[in-house]
């Protein structure tokens, strides 16, 4: 099937509330401009550099979600375009987009990575560093960075009671914080679910799917 097809009918199985991030990573530019022409206008990169790339040859009214794990010293080239950041894990972090927000005069949107995988190797808070995260006085000064929600990968297996513990997990999370609204946080967004799993992740309540080979095929 071609993009177009794909994309079609993953954007006619979502329910209305659920957003489609075309994930478009590795993928070339004419593949992205197939999906935009299809109507797609959120993209998901997750690395820096290649997104800045894109960014620079498509179309200026995408939105540009950047999901993958971030180095600090890379924020300042996406910081004057980028939509959303999805895999946010430290204050450190919070920090530098902030400082390169105000440099352009923004406010940048944010999602909290939370770990609820069991591989170690995955990026994350839990759930007592997010606690003390959002109550620490230096997140309460950071005014260009907003956090509208949560992020969160399950284990990578075939286990689908696994997956589906992790995303209820991550769901009692994100009701827990709903009510929280302050100047720089409103989390109303629940980023998860990938090809593989998004199904199980929209029944356990993601708002948030981030697609890439069931779109684009194989990488
Ligand atoms: C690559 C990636 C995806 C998309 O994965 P697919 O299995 O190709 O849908 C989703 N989320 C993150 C964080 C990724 O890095």
């Amino acid at each position: 099937m071609s993009i177009k097809e794909n994309l079609l009918k993953i954007k006619s199985s979502l329910p209305e509330n659920v957003t489609l991030v075309a994930v478009s990573k590795t993928k070339p530019v004419a593949d992205l401009l197939e999906a935009y022409n299809t109507g797609q206008r959120i993209f998901g990169e997750n690395k820096i550099q290649e997104m800045t790339e894109k960014w620079e040859q498509m179309p200026k009214d995408i939105q540009w979600h950047m999901i993958g794990h971030i180095q600090t010293n890379k924020v300042k080239f996406m910081a004057p375009y980028v939509s959303l950041i999805h895999g946010v894990d430290s204050l450190k972090l919070l920090e530098e987009i902030n400082k390169q927000a105000i440099k352009n005069n923004r406010i940048i949107d944010c999602l909290l990575q939370i770990h609820i995988a069991e591989e170690e190797t995955k990026f994350g808070l839990n759930e007592e560093e997010l606690k003390e995260l959002l109550a620490s006085e230096s997140f309460k000064n950071l005014i260009n960075i907003r956090i509208v929600g949560l992020m969160g990968m399950a284990t990578f297996t075939e286990n689908q009671s696994q997956i589906k513990k992790e995303f209820i997990h991550l769901k009692s999370i994100f009701d827990n914080y709903q009510q929280l609204k302050t100047e720089n946080c409103q989390i109303n967004t629940l980023s998860m679910g990938m090809s593989g799993d998004y199904q199980l992740a929209i029944a356990c309540g993601s708002t948030m799917v981030r697609i890439g080979s069931s779109i684009f095929g194989g990488r």
